[in-house]
Parts: structure tokens; sequence; C-alpha cells
């Protein structure tokens, strides 16, 4: 077993709290949504934490998710489910970024994407809280990891995406274990049908940031960042947004780490990047909103930030604008332009929603946003592989001669 989980310990969380009101809730419960229907966040005893460990003894386990483990939720050892979520790498893209770039290579992770760290959290702390059903939402990535981590620990799993959701990732979900369903509909639609089949008891509904833990598997990306800038942040970090709850996270990560002393007050600025075609958050930044209404007829090749409505939409708005940064939207065009562009002069294959924050990058130097100096740092959430990729049809005949100048 992994060194960073051989003992059995106390957690460090004192309570959850609404997102909203403040409103305290018991820890070790189970908990969807608060009373006022907003997000739960799970709370800590920094000061504890800081009398127990230091930033150089956690600096001094194996680098994984798992090192975290006094910031994190899980409190018995049992209960963690693990396929090795390992610290993901941060990759340079001279070419096609610039200098300064660096891509956090999320695409490493167990199912191939980013939602590996939120729903080993949320699953792990299912099995803690006795969940034996779980029926979730997704436009893909979501659904995969839930139903890894789910059929890894016996729960049953009931999975609804649109019926557009990339062909690999549906494939994917029943193969790993759950039961899958397309529907005709965007995200928010499955979500509706989830919703009301927990409402008459059927199973606890999973949809992003309706159940308090994935946030805190998410905040691993924050705490990680950390600690490979060496205890400070980068000047920028470009977050490919949809239900935002990485982007929650980690700025939720960065007040934790404050609190504990072990980083300073400076902040990243946060840019939430959405496509042009489904771009909630990114109208409400620009209305000076606290809240997003709905994007009507979503459409974008980035699927997984195809998200009209987030109920997190007013944490996500408060981060990027307490940060300093902004909600920037990219069309399909200039994201197709980045995969290609990292892919063929970095050599660096990109998920469509990795393209739009490379996207939004280099519009962002172009306007001023940032500048060639800045320390960036851009999610790229997912494996290129799982994406459609452009024809290589060229063939050739080992039975005719070979014109060897062409090749
Ligand atoms: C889920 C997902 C996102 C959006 O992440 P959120 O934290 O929910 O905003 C972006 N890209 C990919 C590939 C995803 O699967």
């Amino acid at each position: 077993m992994n060194q960073n989980l051989t003992t059995d310990r106390e957690t460090f969380v004192t309570h959850l709290e609404c997102s909203i009101t403040g409103e305290r809730y018991e820890a070790d419960q189970l908990h969807g949504l608060s009373r006022a229907g907003r997000p739960l966040l799970v709370r800590y005893d920094l000061d504890a934490v800081r009398s127990t460990i230091s930033r150089d003894t956690i600096a001094a386990r194996p680098t994984d998710l798992w090192r975290w483990r006094e910031l994190l939720p899980v409190r018995h050892t049992a209960n963690i489910v693990s396929l090795g979520e390992i610290e993901t790498p941060l990759v340079p893209i001279p070419k096609s970024g610039g200098p300064n770039v660096l891509v956090k290579d999320e695409g490493r992770l167990p199912t191939g994407s980013f939602k590996a760290r939120g729903l080993v959290m949320a699953v792990a702390m299912a099995k803690e809280l006795g969940v034996t059903k779980i029926a979730m939402p997704t436009n893909g990535n979501a659904g995969a990891a839930l139903a890894a981590y789910a059929t890894r620990c016996g729960i049953e799993t009931i999975v609804f995406c649109p019926d557009d959701t990339p062909e690999i990732n549906v494939r994917e979900i029943a193969m790993q274990g759950a039961r899958v369903w397309r529907v005709n509909g965007l995200i928010d639609d499955c979500g509706a049908i989830v919703g009301k089949g927990a409402a008459e008891g059927r199973w606890f509904d999973f949809s992003t940031l309706k159940e308090p833990y994935r946030i805190e598997g998410k905040k691993t990306m924050g705490l990680e960042l950390a600690a490979q800038f060496g205890w400070k942040l980068p000047d920028a970090i470009f977050y490919p947004t949809g239900g935002g709850t990485g982007l929650i996270g980690m700025w939720k990560a960065f007040d934790e780490l404050e609190k504990l002393g072990w980083i300073g007050s400076e902040r990243p600025k946060m840019f939430a990047v959405q496509a042009s075609g489904c771009a909630p958050i990114v109208r409400a930044f620009e209305a000076g909103e606290e809240h997003a209404e709905r994007w009507e007829d979503a459409s974008t090749v980035a699927a997984g930030i195809r998200v009209p409505k987030a109920v997190g939409d007013f944490l996500i708005l408060r981060a990027v604008r307490e940060s300093g940064g902004q909600a920037l939207a990219v069309g399909d065009p200039a994201i197709l332009k980045a995969v290609d562009a990292a892919a063929k002069q970095d050599g660096l294959l990109l998920c469509p929603e990795g393209g739009a924050t490379l996207a939004a990058y280099t519009q962002a130097l172009s306007t001023g946003l940032v500048d060639e100096d800045d320390k960036v740092v851009l999610f790229n959430c997912a494996t290129g592989l799982k994406y459609p990729m452009p024809e290589a049809p060229q063939a050739l005949d080992r039975t005719r001669p070979i014109d060897f100048d062409a090749l």
C-alpha cells in the first residue's frame, strides 16, 4: 500500500458550512446541498493541522494526492479507494504557448481526466457514510471517474449523459461497471432526472457541487501547484470552467494554505475560460452579476465545459473577481487551432477544453490582460487521446517500388 496511507487517523474536519449563509452542518453525516440550496464547504481545524505537520513533512512524502490527507475529509484510511492518483506534471509548451507557460497535464490521472480527483474523494466519503447507490449527470469524464471508483468499492451507479456525449466516454462508463443512459437533452436536463430520483429516495445525487466532497478532491490541484512552485503561486491560472469545481477548489486551497502560513497572501489571477457557444459565467462576469442565467442552445466542441447553468456560479464569479482575473470566452475555431498548435509544435496532445485555455491565454496576451513575463499555468483537464483527431489516411503499398524522396 502507498506509504501516504499507512496510518489510520482522525480527520481535521470540524464541520460543513453553507457557501451562501454560513450556516453550520455536522461532519460525519450525509449531506447534499444546504437548506438554502447552495453547495456546502468543508471546514478544518487548521490550527491543529499546523501544529501536527509542516509543509516540509508533506513535501517529503510520496508525491500523490493522498500526501495531503490532513487537509482532506476522509476519516478512516480503510475507506480510501485509489487507482493511483499521481501528482500531475507541469509541462512547458514554449513554442505554442511561450517561455513562461506551463501546462498542468491532468490527462495522466486515472480514467484520463481530473474528474478522478473529485470523484476519488466523493466516492471515498460516500463509502464512509454508507451510501450504496449513486446517480449522476455527466458530459462524460465525471461519469467515467465515478464508474471506476464506485465499482471498485461496490457502490451501484447509474449515469445519465446527453445523447451526443463523445462515444468513448459513454463506453468507458459502461465498461467500468455503471449503468449508463443517453438522454435527449443537455447536462442540466440529465441533472433534473437525477434530482427527481433522489427526491424519491432511489439514490444519492452526485451532481457537481450537490455533494460536498468533490471540491475537496479538486482542491488538491491548488495544493499541488503551491508545492510544485516552491510555495509561491504562479501569476495566472487559466481554467476551463464548466461547473467550476476546480476553480472553486483551488481558491479554497489557497485560502487554507495561507491560514496555515505555508504561502503568503499573493494570489494568481484566475481566468475562467468558457466556449463562446456556452459562456454563462462570462456573460455574468461582464454584466457585473453575482449569479449566472442559464445559457440557451449551448453548443461547443469542448463537451466538458458545455454546462449551461452551474450551481456554484457565484463561487466561481467571486473567486475570479477577488483574484483580479477575468472570465473569457473563446470560439471553437480558436480552440481547435490551439489543440493543433500544441500537438504539432510542442508534441503535447491537449483535450479541447485544454485547448480552450491556450486559446484564452493567447487572447489575454494580445489584449494585455497578462504579459509574456508572467508565470502562467494552463489546465489540460483530460487526455487528448479521448477525443477525435484528424484523419491520417496515407497508405504505402510495400509490393510496389517506393519513392523514398516523397515520404
Ligand atoms: C469536467 C471538465 C471540465 C470542467 O471542469 P469543472 O471543474 O467542472 O468546471 C473541463 N474539461 C474537461 C475535460 C472536463 O471533463
